[in-house]
């Protein structure tokens, strides 16, 4: 089995994905070890079967032993395959951090979320495995989760100076047509364009 990202416009991206019901199956760990291979291959930390064009509640994180912007020290976790992945608790701490997405090339933004989380899941196996997560992992996961919700971080970005592309930001960009302040931005930016002439 072979994967390939698809295009950030694709529905699938925006789809809430259906839970895994054969947990444990070998169908579930072949196309766990294709969307590892995708992940690798796309140079990706976090990548959720959506982003495959596979509408189910699966994801795989890895965190590399790396300097990494915001925290020096990111202890490191091993590639993992979460199934069904659920946060049943989150810290009363948030912080801002820069995102970006396999999914969205070319784009960052700071995106402001819980600094801590706890989620359940089941693994490859089928067992239930829950998961204490701060720093970069916790991040990594709250990305991937929010993809099993049709949900990317564009969405999250509060204040669209604090979003960016590699080369200049485009507010009609039709990636961000769910988040609000963008749109009010791009409504205030058309609002301020002179009328254009009429011919007589
Ligand atoms: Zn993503």
């Amino acid at each position: 089995m072979r994967l390939t990202l698809v295009d950030r416009e694709d529905p699938v991206l925006r789809q809430v994905a259906r839970p895994v019901p054969d947990a444990g199956s070998k169908r579930v760990r072949d196309l766990a070890r294709a969307l590892d291979e995708l992940r690798i291959e796309s140079g990706g930390m976090g990548l959720a079967a959506p982003q495959a064009g596979i509408s189910e509640r699966i994801i795989i994180v890895e965190v590399p032993e790396d300097d990494w912007v915001g925290y020096p020290e990111v202890p490191a976790f091993p590639a993992t395959v979460l199934l069904n992945p659920e946060i049943v608790w989150e810290s009363e701490e948030f912080v801002k951090l820069p995102e970006a997405c396999l999914s969205l090339p070319g784009l960052m933004g700071n995106v402001i979320r819980p600094s801590a989380i706890t989620v359940q899941a089941l693994d490859l196996e089928g067992d239930r495995v829950t998961i204490h997560a701060d720093r970069w992992l916790a991040r990594v996961l709250q990305h991937e989760i929010d993809h099993l919700d049709g949900v990317l971080y564009v969405d999250r970005v509060e204040d669209p100076h604090e979003l960016w592309y590699v080369e200049r930001v485009d507010v009609n960009d039709p990636v961000w047509s769910r988040n609000p302040q963008v749109l009010r931005l791009r409504e205030e930016l058309r609002r301020q364009q002179p009328a254009e002439p009429r011919m007589a």
